[in-house]
Protein backbone atom coordinates (compact mmCIF):
# COMPACT_ATOMS: atom_id res chain seq x y z
CA UNK A 1 0.00 0.00 0.00
CA UNK A 2 1.13 3.63 -0.62
CA UNK A 3 0.40 6.02 1.06
CA UNK A 4 -0.06 9.68 0.43
CA UNK A 5 3.30 11.33 1.50
CA UNK A 6 4.90 8.55 -0.29
CA UNK A 7 3.14 8.96 -3.54
CA UNK A 8 3.71 12.23 -3.69
CA UNK A 9 7.81 10.83 -3.60
CA UNK A 10 7.21 8.72 -5.73
CA UNK A 11 5.93 11.12 -7.70
CA UNK A 12 8.41 13.94 -7.50
CA UNK A 13 11.48 10.88 -8.21
CA UNK A 14 9.70 10.21 -11.74
CA UNK A 15 9.57 14.00 -12.50
CA UNK A 16 13.17 14.23 -11.14
CA UNK A 17 14.14 10.94 -13.57
CA UNK A 18 11.66 10.97 -15.89
CA UNK A 19 13.45 7.43 -17.56
CA UNK A 20 12.45 5.89 -14.08
CA UNK A 21 8.91 6.08 -15.31
CA UNK A 22 9.19 4.77 -18.49
CA UNK A 23 10.99 1.74 -17.44
CA UNK A 24 10.10 1.59 -13.57
CA UNK A 25 6.33 0.85 -12.11
CA UNK A 26 7.26 1.78 -8.33
CA UNK A 27 5.08 0.12 -5.86
CA UNK A 28 6.07 1.60 -2.76
CA UNK A 29 9.02 2.86 -0.38
CA UNK A 30 10.73 -0.08 1.61
CA UNK A 31 13.66 1.70 3.00
CA UNK A 32 14.46 5.39 4.40
CA UNK A 33 17.95 6.40 5.28
CA UNK A 34 19.78 9.37 6.10
CA UNK A 35 21.16 9.66 2.43
CA UNK A 36 18.72 7.81 1.04
CA UNK A 37 14.73 6.23 0.28
CA UNK A 38 14.77 2.78 -1.47
CA UNK A 39 11.95 1.97 -3.66
CA UNK A 40 10.78 -1.55 -4.77
CA UNK A 41 9.78 -1.67 -8.56
CA UNK A 42 8.99 -3.56 -11.20
CA UNK A 43 10.48 -3.28 -14.61
CA UNK A 44 7.69 -3.18 -17.58
CA UNK A 45 10.02 -5.41 -19.91
CA UNK A 46 8.98 -5.83 -23.48
CA UNK A 47 8.93 -9.66 -23.32
CA UNK A 48 5.98 -9.39 -20.77
CA UNK A 49 8.43 -10.68 -17.40
CA UNK A 50 7.38 -8.62 -14.38
CA UNK A 51 10.86 -8.33 -12.98
CA UNK A 52 11.16 -6.52 -8.90
CA UNK A 53 13.60 -4.04 -8.75
CA UNK A 54 15.11 -1.83 -5.51
CA UNK A 55 15.57 1.60 -6.58
CA UNK A 56 18.02 3.85 -3.97
CA UNK A 57 17.36 7.10 -4.68
CA UNK A 58 20.39 8.82 -3.29
CA UNK A 59 19.98 12.28 -1.68
CA UNK A 60 20.51 15.27 -4.35
CA UNK A 61 23.01 16.51 -1.69
CA UNK A 62 25.35 13.45 -1.93
CA UNK A 63 29.17 14.08 -2.69
CA UNK A 64 29.47 13.41 -6.46
CA UNK A 65 32.48 11.06 -5.47
CA UNK A 66 30.59 9.90 -2.69
CA UNK A 67 27.97 8.14 -4.79
CA UNK A 68 30.78 7.10 -7.29
CA UNK A 69 32.57 5.08 -4.58
CA UNK A 70 29.15 3.54 -3.12
CA UNK A 71 28.73 2.45 -7.12
CA UNK A 72 31.76 1.02 -7.75
CA UNK A 73 31.70 -0.95 -4.85
CA UNK A 74 28.54 -2.31 -5.80
CA UNK A 75 29.99 -3.02 -9.26
CA UNK A 76 33.18 -4.59 -8.50
CA UNK A 77 32.69 -6.16 -5.66
CA UNK A 78 28.91 -6.47 -5.83
CA UNK A 79 26.80 -9.68 -7.79
CA UNK A 80 28.83 -12.31 -5.70
CA UNK A 81 29.31 -14.47 -2.44
CA UNK A 82 26.27 -12.70 -0.65
CA UNK A 83 27.37 -8.75 -1.91
CA UNK A 84 24.43 -7.26 -3.38
CA UNK A 85 25.05 -6.15 -7.33
CA UNK A 86 24.21 -3.64 -9.22
CA UNK A 87 21.85 -3.45 -12.51
CA UNK A 88 21.64 0.03 -13.81
CA UNK A 89 21.67 3.42 -12.76
CA UNK A 90 20.18 6.30 -14.31
CA UNK A 91 21.35 9.93 -13.45
CA UNK A 92 19.65 13.68 -13.94
CA UNK A 93 21.06 16.29 -12.91
CA UNK A 94 21.74 16.20 -9.17
CA UNK A 95 19.50 12.61 -8.65
CA UNK A 96 21.26 9.50 -8.84
CA UNK A 97 19.20 6.41 -8.46
CA UNK A 98 21.01 2.87 -8.16
CA UNK A 99 18.68 -0.10 -9.44
CA UNK A 100 19.55 -3.38 -7.70
CA UNK A 101 17.91 -6.73 -8.08
CA UNK A 102 15.40 -7.23 -5.20
CA UNK A 103 16.01 -9.10 -2.51
CA UNK A 104 12.79 -9.82 -0.05
CA UNK A 105 13.57 -9.44 3.40
CA UNK A 106 12.81 -10.00 7.20
CA UNK A 107 13.32 -7.33 9.74
CA UNK A 108 15.91 -8.42 11.98
CA UNK A 109 13.96 -8.09 15.01
CA UNK A 110 11.23 -9.61 13.86
CA UNK A 111 13.08 -12.42 13.39
CA UNK A 112 15.10 -13.29 16.20
CA UNK A 113 12.51 -14.92 18.65
CA UNK A 114 12.44 -17.53 15.69
CA UNK A 115 15.80 -18.69 15.00
CA UNK A 116 17.37 -21.53 15.53
CA UNK A 117 20.52 -21.78 16.63
CA UNK A 118 21.82 -23.08 13.23
CA UNK A 119 19.86 -20.92 11.24
CA UNK A 120 21.71 -18.20 13.35
CA UNK A 121 24.76 -19.89 12.72
CA UNK A 122 24.16 -19.80 8.91
CA UNK A 123 22.97 -16.40 8.96
CA UNK A 124 26.79 -15.15 10.56
CA UNK A 125 28.65 -17.48 8.20
CA UNK A 126 27.08 -15.70 5.42
CA UNK A 127 27.73 -12.84 6.51
CA UNK A 128 31.26 -13.68 7.05
CA UNK A 129 31.35 -14.65 3.01
CA UNK A 130 30.14 -11.11 2.37
CA UNK A 131 32.68 -9.32 4.49
CA UNK A 132 35.76 -11.42 3.24
CA UNK A 133 34.51 -11.00 -0.38
CA UNK A 134 34.69 -6.90 0.20
CA UNK A 135 37.62 -7.12 2.58
CA UNK A 136 39.49 -9.12 -0.22
CA UNK A 137 38.56 -5.53 -2.38
CA UNK A 138 40.29 -3.64 0.31
CA UNK A 139 36.77 -2.30 1.21
CA UNK A 140 35.89 -1.46 4.26
CA UNK A 141 32.08 -1.18 5.09
CA UNK A 142 32.07 0.75 8.21
CA UNK A 143 28.16 0.09 8.98
CA UNK A 144 27.49 -3.40 9.18
CA UNK A 145 24.00 -4.07 10.72
CA UNK A 146 21.25 -6.34 10.40
CA UNK A 147 19.44 -3.54 8.32
CA UNK A 148 22.35 -3.96 5.82
CA UNK A 149 22.68 -7.24 5.42
CA UNK A 150 19.64 -8.57 3.96
CA UNK A 151 18.14 -12.53 4.73
CA UNK A 152 15.56 -14.09 3.03
CA UNK A 153 14.67 -16.85 5.27
CA UNK A 154 12.90 -18.59 2.51
CA UNK A 155 15.26 -18.98 -0.08
CA UNK A 156 17.84 -18.64 2.21
CA UNK A 157 19.27 -15.54 0.28
CA UNK A 158 21.52 -13.08 1.50
CA UNK A 159 23.11 -9.62 0.79
CA UNK A 160 25.39 -7.07 1.97
CA UNK A 161 24.07 -3.54 0.99
CA UNK A 162 24.63 -0.17 1.42
CA UNK A 163 28.25 1.48 0.39
CA UNK A 164 27.48 4.31 1.23
CA UNK A 165 29.66 4.86 4.04
CA UNK A 166 32.81 2.45 2.82
CA UNK A 167 36.38 3.67 2.82
CA UNK A 168 39.09 1.87 1.26
CA UNK A 169 42.07 0.09 2.61
CA UNK A 170 45.25 1.80 1.37
CA UNK A 171 45.52 -1.00 -0.76
CA UNK A 172 41.77 -1.33 -1.76
CA UNK A 173 41.27 -1.89 -5.32
CA UNK A 174 38.37 0.53 -5.53
CA UNK A 175 39.89 3.34 -7.44
CA UNK A 176 37.20 5.66 -6.56
CA UNK A 177 37.61 4.92 -2.48
CA UNK A 178 41.18 6.21 -2.52
CA UNK A 179 39.82 9.01 -4.12
CA UNK A 180 37.77 9.79 -1.29
CA UNK A 181 41.07 9.03 1.29
CA UNK A 182 42.36 11.77 -0.72
CA UNK A 183 39.69 14.22 0.06
CA UNK A 184 39.37 13.06 3.39
CA UNK A 185 43.13 13.72 3.90
CA UNK A 186 42.15 17.15 2.69
CA UNK A 187 38.89 17.93 4.52
CA UNK A 188 41.03 16.77 7.83
CA UNK A 189 43.25 19.72 7.50
CA UNK A 190 40.36 22.07 7.37
CA UNK A 191 38.54 22.94 10.23
CA UNK A 192 35.06 22.98 8.75
CA UNK A 193 34.12 19.71 7.78
CA UNK A 194 30.99 20.15 5.76
CA UNK A 195 31.16 22.38 3.73
CA UNK A 196 33.17 22.18 0.54
CA UNK A 197 33.50 25.24 -1.32
CA UNK A 198 33.32 25.52 -4.81
CA UNK A 199 32.72 22.59 -7.10
CA UNK A 200 35.01 19.69 -7.35
CA UNK A 201 35.79 18.31 -10.83
CA UNK A 202 33.43 15.96 -11.60
CA UNK A 203 33.73 13.67 -14.45
CA UNK A 204 30.98 13.04 -16.71
CA UNK A 205 31.64 9.21 -16.11
CA UNK A 206 32.91 7.18 -13.46
CA UNK A 207 36.46 6.65 -14.47
CA UNK A 208 37.97 3.39 -14.04
CA UNK A 209 40.83 2.06 -13.89
CA UNK A 210 42.19 -0.54 -15.98
CA UNK A 211 42.08 -2.86 -13.29
CA UNK A 212 38.53 -2.63 -12.60
CA UNK A 213 37.27 -1.56 -16.46
CA UNK A 214 37.17 -5.54 -16.93
CA UNK A 215 34.37 -6.25 -14.26
CA UNK A 216 33.01 -3.59 -14.01
CA UNK A 217 31.83 -3.69 -18.11
CA UNK A 218 31.32 -7.57 -17.50
CA UNK A 219 28.22 -5.94 -14.93
CA UNK A 220 27.45 -3.37 -16.78
CA UNK A 221 27.25 -5.31 -20.25
CA UNK A 222 24.00 -6.35 -18.74
CA UNK A 223 23.12 -2.70 -19.38
CA UNK A 224 19.52 -2.21 -20.94
CA UNK A 225 19.94 1.40 -20.33
CA UNK A 226 22.73 3.44 -20.57
CA UNK A 227 23.19 5.13 -17.06
CA UNK A 228 23.53 8.69 -18.93
CA UNK A 229 25.42 9.79 -21.91
CA UNK A 230 24.50 13.60 -23.12
CA UNK A 231 26.23 15.26 -20.57
CA UNK A 232 23.49 16.01 -18.49
CA UNK A 233 22.59 12.64 -17.41
CA UNK A 234 25.41 11.47 -16.50
CA UNK A 235 27.02 8.92 -13.49
CA UNK A 236 27.94 11.97 -11.93
CA UNK A 237 25.96 15.02 -10.95
CA UNK A 238 26.55 18.47 -10.20
CA UNK A 239 28.57 18.82 -6.47
CA UNK A 240 26.85 19.66 -3.51
CA UNK A 241 27.95 18.75 0.16
CA UNK A 242 27.90 15.52 1.49
CA UNK A 243 30.28 14.31 4.13
CA UNK A 244 31.95 11.24 3.26
CA UNK A 245 31.53 10.21 7.03
CA UNK A 246 27.96 10.65 7.74
CA UNK A 247 27.30 14.14 9.65
CA UNK A 248 25.53 12.90 11.99
CA UNK A 249 28.66 11.19 13.69
CA UNK A 250 31.21 13.30 12.07
CA UNK A 251 31.29 16.02 14.22
CA UNK A 252 34.00 17.94 15.13
CA UNK A 253 32.00 20.50 16.97
CA UNK A 254 30.08 18.27 19.02
CA UNK A 255 33.25 16.29 19.93
CA UNK A 256 34.65 19.74 21.26
CA UNK A 257 31.35 20.58 23.07
CA UNK A 258 32.15 17.29 24.72
CA UNK A 259 35.35 17.58 25.31
CA UNK A 260 35.06 21.08 26.87
CA UNK A 261 31.71 21.27 28.74
CA UNK A 262 30.99 18.00 30.21
CA UNK A 263 34.76 17.33 30.94
CA UNK A 264 34.68 13.73 29.78
CA UNK A 265 38.22 14.52 28.27
CA UNK A 266 40.14 13.42 25.68
CA UNK A 267 42.97 15.06 25.46
CA UNK A 268 46.28 14.90 22.65
CA UNK A 269 49.27 14.40 23.61
CA UNK A 270 51.75 16.21 21.86
CA UNK A 271 53.53 13.50 19.82
CA UNK A 272 49.96 13.36 18.02
CA UNK A 273 50.04 17.05 16.85
CA UNK A 274 53.64 17.03 15.62
CA UNK A 275 52.18 14.45 13.00
CA UNK A 276 48.65 12.61 12.48
CA UNK A 277 51.26 9.21 10.91
CA UNK A 278 51.82 8.63 14.48
CA UNK A 279 49.62 6.00 16.36
CA UNK A 280 48.03 9.11 18.65
CA UNK A 281 48.59 8.71 22.74
CA UNK A 282 45.52 9.92 24.29
CA UNK A 283 43.18 10.21 27.36
CA UNK A 284 40.20 8.60 27.69
CA UNK A 285 38.73 8.69 30.69
CA UNK A 286 35.00 7.61 31.19
CA UNK A 287 32.77 8.73 33.40
CA UNK A 288 29.33 5.90 33.46
CA UNK A 289 26.79 7.62 35.12
CA UNK A 290 24.75 4.50 36.13
CA UNK A 291 27.55 2.56 37.43
CA UNK A 292 29.27 5.65 39.20
CA UNK A 293 32.11 5.87 37.59
CA UNK A 294 34.96 8.36 38.30
CA UNK A 295 37.19 10.36 36.61
CA UNK A 296 41.19 10.15 38.45
CA UNK A 297 43.80 12.72 37.75
CA UNK A 298 46.30 11.65 34.98
CA UNK A 299 49.41 12.78 34.36
CA UNK A 300 50.00 14.67 30.83
CA UNK A 301 52.00 17.52 29.92
CA UNK A 302 49.75 20.11 31.06
CA UNK A 303 47.90 20.44 34.56
CA UNK A 304 43.93 20.94 33.06
CA UNK A 305 43.25 17.58 33.60
CA UNK A 306 40.63 17.30 36.14
CA UNK A 307 39.42 20.69 36.55
CA UNK A 308 36.82 22.33 35.14
CA UNK A 309 38.29 24.33 32.50
CA UNK A 310 40.54 23.45 29.84
CA UNK A 311 44.01 24.95 29.33
CA UNK A 312 45.40 27.08 26.59
CA UNK A 313 47.88 24.63 25.78
CA UNK A 314 45.13 21.59 25.20
CA UNK A 315 43.28 24.31 23.09
CA UNK A 316 45.90 25.04 20.66
CA UNK A 317 45.98 21.07 20.35
CA UNK A 318 44.73 20.46 17.04
CA UNK A 319 41.16 18.34 17.35
CA UNK A 320 41.58 14.76 16.40
CA UNK A 321 39.86 13.71 13.41
CA UNK A 322 39.10 9.85 12.29
CA UNK A 323 36.36 8.60 11.09
CA UNK A 324 33.35 7.68 13.16
CA UNK A 325 30.80 6.69 10.70
CA UNK A 326 28.39 3.89 11.03
CA UNK A 327 25.79 3.51 14.13
CA UNK A 328 27.00 3.65 17.70
CA UNK A 329 25.98 0.22 19.29
CA UNK A 330 27.91 -0.88 16.26
CA UNK A 331 30.88 0.63 16.95
CA UNK A 332 34.56 -0.99 17.48
CA UNK A 333 36.21 0.34 19.83
CA UNK A 334 39.02 1.73 18.04
CA UNK A 335 36.49 3.78 16.72
CA UNK A 336 34.65 5.06 19.42
CA UNK A 337 37.92 6.28 20.57
CA UNK A 338 38.79 7.80 17.24
CA UNK A 339 41.90 5.67 16.37
CA UNK A 340 43.10 7.24 13.14
CA UNK A 341 44.16 3.95 11.58
CA UNK A 342 40.84 2.08 10.99
CA UNK A 343 41.37 -0.99 9.03
CA UNK A 344 38.85 -3.74 8.18
CA UNK A 345 37.91 -5.12 11.36
CA UNK A 346 36.21 -2.77 12.28
CA UNK A 347 33.48 -4.86 10.27
CA UNK A 348 34.51 -7.91 12.49
CA UNK A 349 33.49 -6.07 15.70
CA UNK A 350 30.32 -5.12 14.26
CA UNK A 351 30.13 -8.67 12.94
CA UNK A 352 30.41 -9.63 16.50
CA UNK A 353 27.43 -7.37 17.93
CA UNK A 354 25.29 -9.06 15.50
CA UNK A 355 26.21 -12.67 17.23
CA UNK A 356 25.55 -11.02 20.16
CA UNK A 357 22.43 -10.16 19.59
CA UNK A 358 22.19 -13.77 18.18
CA UNK A 359 23.04 -15.43 20.82
CA UNK A 360 21.69 -13.35 23.83
CA UNK A 361 18.43 -12.89 21.82
CA UNK A 362 18.51 -9.13 22.80
CA UNK A 363 18.53 -6.32 19.84
CA UNK A 364 19.92 -3.86 19.84
CA UNK A 365 22.70 -5.07 22.34
CA UNK A 366 24.77 -1.41 22.92
CA UNK A 367 22.18 1.43 22.69
CA UNK A 368 24.21 4.46 23.84
CA UNK A 369 23.44 7.77 22.62
CA UNK A 370 27.57 8.66 22.97
CA UNK A 371 30.86 7.18 22.15
CA UNK A 372 32.10 7.65 25.95
CA UNK A 373 28.53 5.97 27.34
CA UNK A 374 28.93 3.12 24.27
CA UNK A 375 32.96 2.45 25.25
CA UNK A 376 31.95 2.03 29.14
CA UNK A 377 28.71 -0.17 27.83
CA UNK A 378 31.40 -2.37 26.02
CA UNK A 379 34.04 -1.89 29.35
CA UNK A 380 31.06 -3.67 30.96
CA UNK A 381 31.41 -6.59 29.11
CA UNK A 382 34.88 -7.07 27.82
CA UNK A 383 36.43 -6.03 31.25
CA UNK A 384 38.14 -2.44 32.01
CA UNK A 385 41.74 -3.95 31.69
CA UNK A 386 41.25 -6.10 29.06
CA UNK A 387 40.02 -2.63 27.54
CA UNK A 388 43.11 -1.00 28.74
CA UNK A 389 45.84 -3.15 27.53
CA UNK A 390 43.92 -3.73 24.09
CA UNK A 391 43.85 0.34 23.68
CA UNK A 392 47.82 0.39 24.36
CA UNK A 393 48.11 -1.63 20.89
CA UNK A 394 46.17 1.04 18.88
CA UNK A 395 47.60 4.35 20.96
CA UNK A 396 44.85 5.08 23.41
CA UNK A 397 45.48 5.24 26.91
CA UNK A 398 41.95 4.54 28.38
CA UNK A 399 41.55 5.25 32.19
CA UNK A 400 38.77 4.52 34.50
CA UNK A 401 38.11 4.70 38.15
CA UNK A 402 36.47 1.64 38.62
CA UNK A 403 37.78 -2.13 37.30
CA UNK A 404 35.19 -3.99 36.32
CA UNK A 405 35.43 -7.84 35.24
CA UNK A 406 35.51 -9.54 31.80
CA UNK A 407 32.51 -11.23 31.57
CA UNK A 408 31.74 -15.05 30.86
CA UNK A 409 30.34 -14.64 27.41
CA UNK A 410 28.34 -17.75 27.54
CA UNK A 411 26.95 -16.97 31.09
CA UNK A 412 26.19 -13.78 29.31
CA UNK A 413 24.54 -14.61 26.20
CA UNK A 414 22.48 -17.64 28.27
CA UNK A 415 21.52 -15.73 30.94
CA UNK A 416 20.24 -12.83 28.82
CA UNK A 417 18.38 -15.11 26.20
CA UNK A 418 14.37 -15.28 26.31
CA UNK A 419 13.62 -16.67 29.38
CA UNK A 420 10.59 -17.59 27.06
CA UNK A 421 10.42 -19.15 24.08
CA UNK A 422 7.33 -21.27 22.08
CA UNK A 423 9.13 -24.67 24.08
CA UNK A 424 9.41 -22.65 27.48
CA UNK A 425 5.92 -22.28 29.00
CA UNK A 426 5.95 -26.13 29.30
CA UNK A 427 9.30 -26.79 30.84
CA UNK A 428 9.27 -25.36 33.96
CA UNK A 429 12.34 -26.52 34.85
CA UNK A 430 14.47 -25.09 32.16
CA UNK A 431 12.59 -21.70 32.60
CA UNK A 432 13.82 -22.09 36.48
CA UNK A 433 17.50 -22.72 35.45
CA UNK A 434 17.14 -19.66 33.16
CA UNK A 435 16.22 -17.33 35.55
CA UNK A 436 18.99 -18.21 37.83
CA UNK A 437 21.41 -17.66 35.11
CA UNK A 438 19.67 -14.43 34.27
CA UNK A 439 19.95 -13.28 37.79
CA UNK A 440 23.72 -14.41 37.72
CA UNK A 441 24.27 -11.92 34.61
CA UNK A 442 22.54 -9.18 35.78
CA UNK A 443 24.96 -9.24 39.19
CA UNK A 444 27.06 -6.22 39.63
CA UNK A 445 25.26 -4.31 36.69
CA UNK A 446 24.88 -0.62 36.21
CA UNK A 447 21.57 0.73 34.73
CA UNK A 448 22.43 0.32 31.52
CA UNK A 449 22.54 -3.66 31.79
CA UNK A 450 19.24 -3.51 33.83
CA UNK A 451 17.53 -1.01 31.27
CA UNK A 452 19.22 -3.91 28.31
CA UNK A 453 16.55 -6.67 30.51
CA UNK A 454 13.87 -4.14 30.92
CA UNK A 455 13.99 -2.55 27.27
CA UNK A 456 13.50 -5.79 25.56
CA UNK A 457 10.36 -7.60 27.16
CA UNK A 458 10.91 -10.36 25.88
CA UNK A 459 7.56 -11.87 27.32
CA UNK A 460 5.43 -9.15 25.76
CA UNK A 461 6.63 -10.06 22.20
CA UNK A 462 6.20 -13.71 23.14
CA UNK A 463 2.97 -13.52 24.01
CA UNK A 464 2.81 -13.40 20.78
CA UNK A 465 4.94 -15.70 19.76
CA UNK A 466 3.30 -18.30 21.90
CA UNK A 467 -0.55 -17.36 20.20
CA UNK A 468 1.02 -17.48 17.11
CA UNK A 469 3.15 -21.05 17.33
CA UNK A 470 0.38 -22.91 19.97
CA UNK A 471 -0.46 -25.15 17.09
CA UNK A 472 3.38 -26.39 15.84
CA UNK A 473 3.92 -26.35 20.04
CA UNK A 474 3.77 -29.61 20.42
CA UNK A 475 5.72 -30.99 17.20
CA UNK A 476 8.61 -28.48 19.05
CA UNK A 477 8.41 -29.29 22.54
CA UNK A 478 11.16 -31.52 22.15
CA UNK A 479 13.97 -29.11 21.38
CA UNK A 480 14.90 -25.60 22.14
CA UNK A 481 15.75 -25.08 18.09
CA UNK A 482 18.97 -25.55 19.18
CA UNK A 483 19.38 -22.96 22.11
CA UNK A 484 19.80 -25.54 24.93
CA UNK A 485 22.93 -26.61 23.08
CA UNK A 486 25.29 -23.94 21.82
CA UNK A 487 28.65 -25.43 21.76
CA UNK A 488 31.31 -23.47 23.15
CA UNK A 489 32.91 -22.74 20.02
CA UNK A 490 30.29 -20.27 19.30
CA UNK A 491 31.30 -18.15 22.47
CA UNK A 492 35.13 -18.73 21.34
CA UNK A 493 34.02 -17.25 17.86
CA UNK A 494 32.50 -14.59 19.75
CA UNK A 495 35.05 -13.79 21.60
CA UNK A 496 37.57 -13.62 18.56
CA UNK A 497 35.15 -10.97 16.96
CA UNK A 498 35.02 -8.75 20.22
CA UNK A 499 38.89 -8.97 20.39
CA UNK A 500 39.09 -5.20 21.55
CA UNK A 501 42.47 -5.58 19.74
CA UNK A 502 41.66 -4.96 16.20
CA UNK A 503 45.47 -6.55 15.32
CA UNK A 504 44.48 -10.26 16.82
CA UNK A 505 40.76 -9.74 16.03
CA UNK A 506 39.70 -12.46 13.64
CA UNK A 507 39.36 -12.15 10.05
CA UNK A 508 36.11 -13.01 7.87
CA UNK A 509 38.60 -15.44 6.05
CA UNK A 510 39.34 -16.88 9.23
CA UNK A 511 36.02 -16.89 10.35
CA UNK A 512 34.76 -19.19 7.33
CA UNK A 513 37.26 -21.61 8.72
CA UNK A 514 36.49 -21.44 12.47
CA UNK A 515 35.34 -25.03 14.11
CA UNK A 516 31.30 -23.70 14.58
CA UNK A 517 31.03 -23.91 11.11
CA UNK A 518 32.26 -27.33 10.51
CA UNK A 519 29.61 -28.73 8.73
CA UNK A 520 29.11 -25.33 6.52
CA UNK A 521 32.55 -25.30 5.47
CA UNK A 522 32.12 -28.24 3.16
CA UNK A 523 29.48 -26.44 1.21
CA UNK A 524 31.34 -23.38 0.83
CA UNK A 525 34.79 -25.01 -0.29
CA UNK A 526 32.67 -27.05 -2.71
CA UNK A 527 31.18 -23.93 -4.47
CA UNK A 528 34.91 -22.01 -4.50
CA UNK A 529 36.74 -24.94 -6.12
CA UNK A 530 33.41 -26.00 -8.56
P1 LIG B 1 20.72 3.77 3.46
O1 LIG B 1 22.07 4.24 3.06
O2 LIG B 1 19.71 4.82 3.35
O3 LIG B 1 20.72 3.05 4.78
P2 LIG B 1 20.45 1.15 2.22
O4 LIG B 1 21.21 0.83 0.99
O5 LIG B 1 20.92 0.55 3.49
O6 LIG B 1 20.29 2.72 2.33
O7 LIG B 1 18.93 0.73 2.00
C1 LIG B 1 17.95 1.02 3.00
C2 LIG B 1 17.01 -0.16 3.13
O8 LIG B 1 16.37 -0.43 1.88
C3 LIG B 1 17.68 -1.46 3.53
O9 LIG B 1 17.80 -1.56 4.94
C4 LIG B 1 16.72 -2.49 2.97
O10 LIG B 1 15.63 -2.66 3.85
C5 LIG B 1 16.21 -1.82 1.71
N1 LIG B 1 17.01 -2.28 0.55
C6 LIG B 1 18.16 -1.75 0.09
N2 LIG B 1 18.61 -2.43 -0.98
C7 LIG B 1 17.72 -3.41 -1.21
C8 LIG B 1 17.62 -4.46 -2.18
N3 LIG B 1 18.51 -4.61 -3.14
N4 LIG B 1 16.57 -5.31 -2.09
C9 LIG B 1 15.64 -5.15 -1.14
N5 LIG B 1 15.67 -4.18 -0.22
C10 LIG B 1 16.68 -3.31 -0.23
MG1 LIG C 1 21.55 1.22 5.33
ZN1 LIG D 1 45.50 21.41 29.51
Amino acid sequence: MVGGDVTGEIENLIAAVPQIGNVFYIMGKIGEGTFSSVYLAVARLKSGEDSKFALKHLIPTSHPSRIAAELQCLTVAGGEDNVMGVKYCFRKNDHVVIVMPYLEHECFVDILPFLSFQEAKEYMFNLFKALKRIHHFGIVHRDVKPSNFLYNRRLKQYALVDFGLAQGTPDTQIELLKVLQTKKQGSCLQSKLHTVSGNIPVPREVVLPSSTKQSVKRHWSHLQINPGNNGKEGLLGGCTQRSVFGERNFNVHSAVTQEVNTTKNIKQSKSLDATRKLPVRKTVSTKNAASGMTRKAASLTCDCFAKDQVCNICLARSRQVAPRAGTPGFRAPEVLTKCPNQTTAIDMWSAGIIFLSLLSGRYHFFNAADDMNALAQIMAIRGTQETIQAAKHFGKTVLCSKELPAKDLKMLCEGLRPLCTPTSSSEPEIQKQRAALQMKAMENQDGWFNKLIRVTPYTDRCSNVVETFTNSLESEQSNMNGWNTVPDEAYHLLDRLLDMNPGTRITAEEALLHPLFKDLIGTHLCKLSS
